[in-house]
C-alpha cells in the first residue's frame, strides 16, 4: 500500500494552514497492521513543515514519528525536494541540525535521510539555501553529505529520471512550468509520477506550477489519483494553476483530482462547489490511500 499525508494544504502566504508538503508512506500490508511505514518520504519540507510535523506527530496512526514528546526527525527516511522555494525547502535547516545534534544518541550514528532532486535544484539548494545554516559547525565546517545522503535525478534520462519504494513503487520527476525567469523550465521546478509496478497503476502530483493541461493530460487521464496546484483567485500572469483555468478540465479529470496549495480564503461560500467539481480539497494531516 502507498499513501500520502499532506503536513499542510496551504500556499506559500497561507496562515491557517502549513505549507503544501507531503508525507508519503510505503507499507507492505497498511495502517491498521503496522505500527509505522516500511518505507517513507517526504515531498518537501517549507517553513511551516517542522510546526506540521510536529502536530501530525501526536494525530493517531503517526505515534511513529514521535520519540519523547518531540519529533522523531530520523523516522523520516528520504525527502524530495521539488524546487527551492522556502515554503518547500525552509525547513531543511532544522531536519538535518536535529538529526545530527538531537537524535545522534539514539542509534549511535547521525541520520542521514535521502535527499532526493534533480541535480541542479540540489546543487542551488545547498549553494543557495542551506549553506548559509548548515556549513558552519564548532570547530569544523560541513557539506551537504555531513547532513544527507544525496540521490541526483538527471531529467534527461530515459523514461524520466526517478527512485523507487520497496521495489514497487516508481517515482519518476517531470519538469513543471512554475516559474520562468526568460524561457519556459529556465527555472528547475519538478513534479511526481507515481506507478505501482505490482498493477500499472498510476498517480499524478503536480508540484508547483502553472497551469499546463496540455502537457500534463496523458498523465492526469491516466492516472487512478491527482493531486494538483491550485491558486483560487485569478491574477495576471500566475505562477500556479488558476482555479478558472482546472475548470476547463474534462469532468472525468476533475473527479479524480484533489486541489492542494490554495490560500486561507478556501472556506468562503464561493468555493463549497469545489467539493463537487473536483475530487475536493485536500485536507490536511489525513492519510489519503493512492495504491492499495
Ligand atoms: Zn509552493
Ligand atoms: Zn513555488
Amino acid at each position: 500500500m502507498l499513501t500520502i499525508t499532506f503536513l499542510g494544504v496551504g500556499s506559500a502566504f497561507a496562515k491557517r494552514n502549513f505549507h503544501s508538503n507531503a508525507l508519503i508512506e510505503a507499507w507492505t500490508n497498511g495502517p491498521h497492521t503496522q505500527k509505522a511505514p516500511d518505507d517513507n518520504l517526504l515531498i518537501d519540507f517549507g517553513s511551516t513543515g517542522p510546526l506540521a510535523l510536529h502536530h501530525l506527530k501526536n494525530v493517531a496512526g503517526f505515534e511513529y514519528l514521535s520519540s519523547q514528546g518531540r519529533i522523531c526527525y530520523p523516522a523520516i527516511k528520504r525527502v524530495f525536494v521539488s524546487h527551492q522555494h522556502a515554503d518547500h525547502v525552509g525547513g531543511l535547516e532544522e531536519l538535518a541540525l536535529a538529526n545530527r545534534f538531537l537524535h545522534n544518541s539514539h542509534g549511535g550514528e547521525n541520520a542521514r535521510p535521502q535527499l532526493i532532486g534533480d541535480t541542479r535544484v540540489l546543487q542551488s539548494l545547498w549553494e543557495q539555501s542551506l549553506k548559509g545554516g548548515l556549513r558552519a559547525m564548532e570547530g569544523d565546517t560541513a557539506t551537504m553529505t555531513d547532513y544527507f545522503s544525496i540521490l541526483e535525478l538527471e531529467r534527461n534520462t530515459p523514461n524520466g529520471a526517478g527512485f523507487q519504494l520497496l521495489d514497487r513503487y516508481g517515482f519518476s520527476i517531470f519538469p513543471t512550468d512554475h516559474l520562468c525567469i526568460q524561457q519556459r523550465h529556465d527555472w528547475p521546478s519538478f513534479g511526481l509520477h507515481i506507478t505501482d509496478s505490482a498493477n500499472g497503476d498510476t498517480a499524478f502530483f503536480s508540484g508547483d506550477t502553472k497551469f499546463d493541461y496540455e502537457t500534463y493530460s496523458p498523465m492526469l487521464q491516466a492516472a487512478k489519483v491527482n493531486f494538483h496546484d491550485v491558486q483560487l483567485r485569478d491574477q495576471p500572469n500566475p505562477v500556479h494553476a488558476l482555479l478558472s483555468e482546472l475548470r476547463t478540465m474534462p469532468e472525468e479529470i476533475r473527479q479524480k483530482t484533489y486541489l492542494y496549495h490554495y490560500d486561507d480564503t478556501w472556506d468562503q461560500p464561493e468555493y463549497a462547489v469545489v467539493q463537487e467539481e473536483f475530487a475536493g480539497f485536500v485536507l490536511p494531516q489525513k492519510r489519503y490511500v493512492i495504491f492499495d
